[in-house]
């Protein structure tokens, strides 16, 4: 079937085809179309369409509501189709590819929910018995949507569902590493009863295609989720048309250790919340920042227990970490841990591919843990995005904050320790997006998500998520 889903109709476009491959082995798993500058233009145009003339825009919220339930349905009767491709093509686990298509179902349930809960509008008062003045919803309009390959499912859920619930029109443009599942997702909005033209998804790269939609005349906002560079170059292009602009961005997210938290579960909660998927999370814990005492004791076990993890195919069931995304990506990690050994940091486990001759054909590398490490080291300071930890120690509870807050990024942070008053303090003073005390990772369709400083501008899930894609229209109704 053709890869590209324009005005109702599979086609195969104009730009070639391209490669999408397993990072287990390195195996083609899929050759994909891509689309040229006439599929940007017919895209752009059908949304367009659908949003200025078509029924879309007139449909009631009751039947968009109803639209994302039946997603919702959809999304659950082909779990295991969607989550093993899932796996395929990012390399996560099955278990974790499975847990992605029910968060994605959840997140279509709550926004089919909020926008059939949300009240058809508000009446501000004027002071004059002959005005009347309401603030109503409206959908922006044409939305593009663009995705990175670590959560490609979940990412686009994110922005899909409330752009829809909305009332907006679509350009999907997924990542071109891992664009298999959102065209499945789109295959199945069709399926739900979505008009043609609403939702409409292109493949390719981001310079060929995610950067004309960027820039077109007939868009009306971009939601972003991928690396600052591009969220940054996203905001220059889309500068001259006035888009409404929501970027979701990277994030270098520190994980505080007092030595008053329940050890096992801070030792736990260290690791998932850097190893989880290779540490290819916006949201990872890379940053772990101990109390002195501690130090020493924590690392030891944390290097411990690193070395348990078992790499391998997620699609055997008890592995519990694939591989990286790509042979460009794991580049790009070995980078890192050669500035840091290079920089003079103590490198206590990992810091190489792994040795089973199994995985030789794979993107895999070694949970790797450095100490000894300064903040003003390049593995210290940028994301790496996958799995490298690094260990800071501090002595004071506002020296553990100011440490927290240095840094230019503000996605995530977590606080381990059994004393409620310092909870409460630390999470106050972090300048961080989601603080969790006492775990590292769950989030909620129903709790913001976003980035304070260079982590983004918009928010994502919950009500605010909504909101990204309304117009907020005053009617003065002077009667
Ligand atoms: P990326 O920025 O390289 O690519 C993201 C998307 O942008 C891809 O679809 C790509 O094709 C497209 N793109 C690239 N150049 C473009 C351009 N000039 N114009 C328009 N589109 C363009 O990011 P990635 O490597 O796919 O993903 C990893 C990054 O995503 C990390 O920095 C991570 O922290 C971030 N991320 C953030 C969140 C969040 O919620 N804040 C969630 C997941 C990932």
């Amino acid at each position: 079937m053709p890869s590209l889903y324009i005005d109702g109709a599979w086609t195969a476009g104009s730009g070639g085809v391209a490669d999408v491959v397993n990072p287990f082995d390195g195996s083609v798993v899929e050759t994909v179309d891509q689309a040229g500058p006439d599929d940007v233009e017919r895209a752009v145009a059908a949304a367009r369409a659908a949003f200025d003339t078509g029924p879309w825009r007139t449909t009631t919220v009751a039947e968009r509501s109803a639209l994302l339930h039946r997603v919702a349905d959809l999304l659950q009767r082909d779990k295991e189709r969607i989550a093993h491709t899932e796996t395929l093509d990012t390399g996560k686990t099955l278990r974790e590819s499975r847990i992605d298509v029910d968060d994605v179902t959840a997140v279509f349930r709550y926004y089919a929910d909020l926008v059939a809960a949300q009240s058809a509008g508000r009446l501000v008062d004027t002071g004059q018995p002959a005005v009347v003045s309401r603030v109503v919803h409206e959908p922006v309009g044409v939305c593009v949507l663009i995705t990175p390959w670590n959560y490609p499912l979940l990412q686009l859920s994110w922005k899909v569902a409330p752009a829809l619930a909305a009332g907006n029109t679509c350009v999907i443009k997924p990542s071109e590493v891992t664009p298999l599942t959102s065209v499945q997702l789109v295959e199945l909005l069709a399926e739900a009863g979505t008009p043609p033209g609403v939702v409409n998804i292109l493949l390719g790269t981001g310079p060929a295609v995610g950067a004309p939609l960027t820039s077109h005349d007939d868009v009306d906002m971009v939601s972003f989720t991928g690396g600052l560079a591009t969220g940054q170059a996203i905001i220059r292009a889309s500068a001259a048309t006035v888009k409404r602009v929501a970027v979701e961005l990277g994030g270098k997210n520190p994980n505080l250790v007092f030595a008053d938290a329940d050890l096992e579960a801070a030792v736990d909660g260290a690791l998932t919340a850097v190893f989880l998927h290779s540490g290819q999370v916006c949201s990872a814990g890379a940053r772990l920042i101990v109390e002195s005492s501690l130090h020493d004791e924590f690392v030891a076990e944390l290097a411990r227990r690193a070395e348990l993890i078992r790499p391998g195919n997620g699609l055997t069931e008890d592995v519990e970490v694939g591989p990286l995304v790509s042979a460009a990506h794991l580049a790009k990690i070995e980078g890192f841990v050669e500035s840091a050994t290079a920089e003079g940091a103590t490198l206590v486990t990992g810091g190489r591919r792994p040795d089973d001759p199994e995985l030789a054909g794979g993107f895999f590398y070694l949970p790797t843990i450095f100490t000894d490490v300064r903040r003003d080291m390049r593995v210290v300071r940028e994301e790496t995005f996958g799995p490298i930890l690094t260990v800071e120690r501090f002595e004071t509870e506002a020296e553990a904050i100011e440490l927290g807050n240095d840094t230019e990024y503000g996605l995530s942070g977590g606080v381990w320790t059994s004393d409620a008053g310092r909870a409460e303090r630390v999470s106050a003073a972090l300048r961080h997006g989601t603080v969790w005390v006492n775990d590292f990772g769950p989030y909620l369709p129903g709790a913001e998500w976003g980035g304070f400083k260079r982590s983004g501008n918009g928010r994502e899930l919950g009500p605010t998520g909504l909101a990204e894609y309304q117009e907020h229209k005053h009617i003065w109704h002077n009667t």
